[in-house]
């Protein structure tokens, strides 16, 4: 019987019941607060700041989140679903997320996480075995390209995706399509040769741009910087899964 830390505290932003988007099955997402990055298309902005602020985030012990997530469980046990861990970085509060893992595992049910894997190899290491599915962005591969659209440089990020290429039971590459940054053949054609070491590899998700979380930038009194860019629709993206598909992918919009 593994020991389970139920006091162990972390701040969450919020935990979303009934999501069929991130990982299979019906799962319950906990979205953790803090993220190294500042994504300019960034939906949660509120998520970026470990700390809680105005009426975002609330730190919760590993038993108020199991108290939470297991209202559903019969959802999960009836469609092979579970926990998806998101944010912000979920990686970054590595030891609340191991508490969270052993309670599931205890339970019977899936975990899978959404990262960006900006974090240290050794949390890599530590929390990805542990997982059954790995949702993970790559946003970009040219370095410079990366910094302006996120404020980080990508070599960890690509680093620690060849290791969880290794490492993880399942693993898909997730792949924002942002008009201004990513929005075209050249830059998708950069991912899917990266994702083509990646041998684990089978499924590419693009997801398109979506200007949502713009009205929240105002209540953060912050500037949204793609102003005026028009959102992209599934039909947007119909080349570029050609394109993905064209490199021997299975390819999925959305999701
Ligand atoms: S990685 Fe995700 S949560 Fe973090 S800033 Fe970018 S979009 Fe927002």
């Amino acid at each position: 019987m593994e020991t389970i830390d139920y006091e162990k505290k972390a701040c969450v932003f919020n935990i979303q019941r009934y999501s069929i988007h991130d990982g299979p099955g019906i799962r319950t997402i906990i979205f953790m607060k803090g993220c190294p990055l500042r994504c300019k298309w960034c939906f949660n902005p509120e998520s970026q700041s470990y700390k809680p602020m105005k009426d975002f985030g609330t730190m919760m012990s590993v038993q108020d989140v199991f108290d939470e997530i297991k209202k559903d469980q019969g959802a999960y046990r009836r469609s092979g679903g579970g926990i998806t861990f998101s944010g912000g970085e979920a990686l970054t509060h590595p030891d609340f997320v191991e508490e969270v893992i052993k309670v599931c595992r205890m339970s019977g049910w899936t975990t899978a996480v959404e990262t960006e894997a900006y974090v240290p190899e050794k949390t890599i290491h530590r929390l990805v075995p542990q997982l059954d599915y790995v949702l993970l962005d790559i946003k970009a591969i040219p370095s410079d390209l990366h910094k302006e659209g996120t404020g980080v440089t990508n070599e960890l990020i690509l680093q620690n995706a060849l290791i969880i290429n290794e490492i993880a039971k399942n693993v898909v590459v997730r792949v924002p399509v942002i008009p201004t940054f990513n929005y075209s053949e050249k830059q998708i054609n950069y991912i899917c040769r990266f994702a083509k070491h990646m041998n684990h590899v089978e499924t590419i998700h693009l997801l398109p741009y979506t200007d949502f979380g713009k009205s929240k930038y105002k209540m953060l009194d912050r500037t949204y910087e793609l102003e005026g860019i028009k959102p992209l629709s599934a039909d947007d993206l119909l080349p570029l899964r050609e394109l993905v598909e064209g490199h021997g992918f299975k390819c999925v919009i959305g999701g």
